[in-house]
């Protein structure tokens, strides 16, 4: 199978940034085989099985999103407005109430609305994680995806209790190696399975020396949440006597194959604990300024530290996250030209890529490369003029713009409709999935927070 796209700009994002006004890119048998000019790609590649039209049109790598929690669409409209209590008063007690059926039913939607959002790699991590594997392979995106692994007594922490089970951290590690047994390397190799335990809180010691044996059994990457609340630092001190960065750390859970979640709360040496790990941080900038925070990510970058960029959850708009992530930089560090567009295009794309061991099969529009990828039409309101095909799209494009979305040069996206799952029927099973779970959980807890 081969597609031709011409008469198109092409934001690359090579080493070189190049942007190719009038250009095509001609893919083979999932690959990019050729990107250049139109007339110098079309001579070379005469006979497509189809050619797209491009003009008007920006083609460019899609999104890797490095931190996701598609169940968490079940608190979209209830979490956004109630600070970090939502961790330990809605997060986790959900796990207590919600079925498989009713996460599965929520994350489906919110896996397809960031596929129309042009992301084409997501890093999943959830509590049954292994129940969107079907899904996730009939959707064509491409995800690593951890069970969100946690051996604290959920109803003891939401009152600051600590304590650690044994039983519930084996039943937590079978299903987490399970999955990988079952999943990792499936659907083309689409799914990559990740050894994930949620966060230092939730997660003792032998969780964590666990979960790195298991990661490095199996071949598997990492993930956790470190530094993002006040609170996850004074419980950590208290529990073991030192920061959550080295806690991570100390038990292997701080490593170069780490996508470390969000990094906002860093005291005392733990830059420095965190520049030595390798470990990338995934920079989630809309969720975080919710929240109240800003990573200190221009510091980082000037430390070498790998720095993607995650959705997090409950937003499903990607495009917000690279205008966060200006913003954010702009007022954490007072200069406001301080991370540039294309900088933060090539964030949200080829360092994904890189920072998750996929540097050289995607994350950039060059030859040889997976043709994942996105279009979005610029003849729409909010897009002109286009001076500036790059500024144009981080400051000013949505989800709504997005015309096609590709992954392993299979189309996802057309027409700016969805081919691989029935939108209108994930939205209501969504809708009632969320409402039937909150039925239980007010309830459980005698309204919408867990105390
Ligand atoms: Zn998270």
């Amino acid at each position: 199978m081969s597609l031709l796209i011409r008469n198109a700009t092409v934001l690359t994002v090579d080493p070189a940034d190049r942007v190719i006004e009038d250009g095509a890119v001609y893919i083979e048998d999932g690959r990019i085989a050729a990107v250049g000019s139109s007339a110098a790609v079309e001579s070379a590649h005469p006979r497509a099985a189809r050619v797209v039209e491009g003009a008007g049109k920006v083609v460019l790598p899609g999104f890797v999103s490095t931190h996701n929690h598609v169940g968490n669409t079940f608190f979209r409209g209830l979490a956004e407005d109630v600070g970090l209590g939502c961790v330990t008063g809605q997060y986790f007690p959900m796990a207590t109430v919600a079925t498989r059926e009713e996460r599965l039913a929520v994350g489906s939607l919110t896996y397809a609305e960031l596929v129309k959002s042009g992301v084409t790699t997501t890093f999943e991590m959830e509590e049954e994680a292994d129940v969107f594997a079907p899904f996730v392979e009939a959707l064509g995106v491409r995800s690593f995806m951890g069970v969100m692994t946690f051996d604290a007594d959920i109803d003891a922490m939401a009152k600051d209790v600590y304590r650690y089970d044994e039983a519930r951290r084996e039943a937590q590690l079978r299903q987490a190696i399970d999955f990988a047994h079952e999943w990792h390397g499936r659907a083309g190799g689409r799914i990559q399975v990740a050894m994930t335990p949620n966060m230092t809180i939730s997660s003792s010691p032998e969780l964590l020396r666990a979960s790195r044996e298991a990661a490095d059994r199996l071949g598997l990457r990492t993930s956790i949440h470190v530094g993002w609340g006040e609170y996850e630092v004074e419980v950590i001190r208290r529990l073991h006597g030192k920061s959550p960065f080295e806690y991570a750390r100390d038990w292997g859970m701080l490593a170069a194959d780490t996508m470390c979640a969000h990094c906002y709360v860093v005291g005392g040496s733990d830059t420095e604990v965190l520049a030595a790990s390798k470990a990338a941080v995934a920079h989630c900038p809309l969720m975080n300024a919710v929240r109240g925070h800003v990573a200190p990510i221009v510091e980082y970058r000037s430390r070498g530290i790998p720095v993607t960029l995650g959705i997090d959850n409950m937003f499903a708009d990607h495009f917000e996250v690279l205008r966060a992530c200006v913003s954010a930089a702009r007022v954490k560090t007072g200069d406001p030209t301080v991370l540039q567009s294309s900088e933060v295009l090539r964030l949200a794309t080829m360092e994904g890529a890189e920072a998750l061991g996929m540097g050289a099969e995607i994350g950039s529009i060059e030859p040889g490369k997976r043709a994942d990828l996105q279009m979005l039409d610029y003849r729409r309101f909010g897009l002109t003029p286009n001076l500036d095909p790059v500024r144009n799209l981080v400051y000013h494009a949505h989800s709504k713009d997005v015309e096609l979305v590709m992954v392993d040069g299979n189309v996802l996206v057309e027409d700016f409709e969805l081919k691989t799952a029935d939108a209108s029927r994930l939205i209501d099973d969504a809708g009632a999935a969320a409402e039937a779970a909150w039925g239980r959980f007010v309830a459980k807890y005698g309204g919408f927070m867990a105390r």
